[in-house]
């Protein structure tokens, strides 16, 4: 079964390879070249949807897009779908972690989620969304190496760790990508049974 995974991001495309082994994964790496697409949803499911569907299209191939982002309970939900883009447009992962401990601090209450939403579309127009998340405390200081975003700082209880801490298949056995990709797979032969 091929799938073009689309996104433009690669430390994603690490994550979701190895969590589609029976599939014959497709993506920027092989050098296939896609458009970007403009992410102006308020929602993860309005921009994994938007993500898949213009990319299937363009290809012709069923794609999966995932949405994600980090939501801190006392900043109410944020960054949100702006997790990307919390310290402005052109923001890079150091500056929206920094942005984020500044705002959390002298804040007691560090409970916070990842949120996935993956998306597969089909070229006919068809889309399918799952949603997984998992829960973590923000720390004040950063710890580990691995992963991207707001990893250093996502300290995960069960593990005692931050994400930044374990190892990819770690990180595999329980993040919120994870989470929605394994609803996905569940449903995925149904959702291909039919025609593109
Ligand atoms: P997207 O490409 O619009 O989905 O942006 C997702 C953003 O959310 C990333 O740039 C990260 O800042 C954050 N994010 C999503 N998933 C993770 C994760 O697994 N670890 C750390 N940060 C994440």
């Amino acid at each position: 079964m091929k799938v073009f995974i689309a996104t433009g991001n690669k430390k994603k495309i690490d994550e979701i390879k190895p969590l589609l082994k029976d599939f014959e994964v497709l993506s920027i790496a092989d050098g296939i070249n896609i458009p970007e697409v403009e992410e102006n949803s308020d929602t993860f499911e309005g921009n994994s949807q938007k993500k898949a569907l213009e990319i299937a299209k363009f290809l012709n191939m069923v794609a999966i897009a995932d949405d994600s982002g980090l939501m801190v309970d006392a900043l109410e939900g944020e960054p949100g779908v702006y997790s990307a883009r919390y310290a402005g447009e052109n923001a890079n992962d150091s500056d929206n972690n920094k942005k984020l401990i500044q705002n959390l601090k002298g804040i007691g209450n560090r409970k916070a989620k990842f949120g996935s939403v993956i998306t597969v579309a089909k070229p006919n127009g068809e889309v399918h969304s799952f949603r997984g998340e998992v829960e973590g405390l923000i720390l004040d200081e950063a710890r580990g190496n691995s992963g991207f975003g707001y990893d250093p700082y996502f300290y995960y209880v069960a593990y005692g760790k931050t994400f930044a801490e374990l190892e990819l298949s770690e990180k595999n056995a329980i993040s919120h990508r994870a989470r929605a990709l394994s609803k996905m797979k569940k449903e995925i032969k149904d959702i291909l049974k039919t025609e593109n």
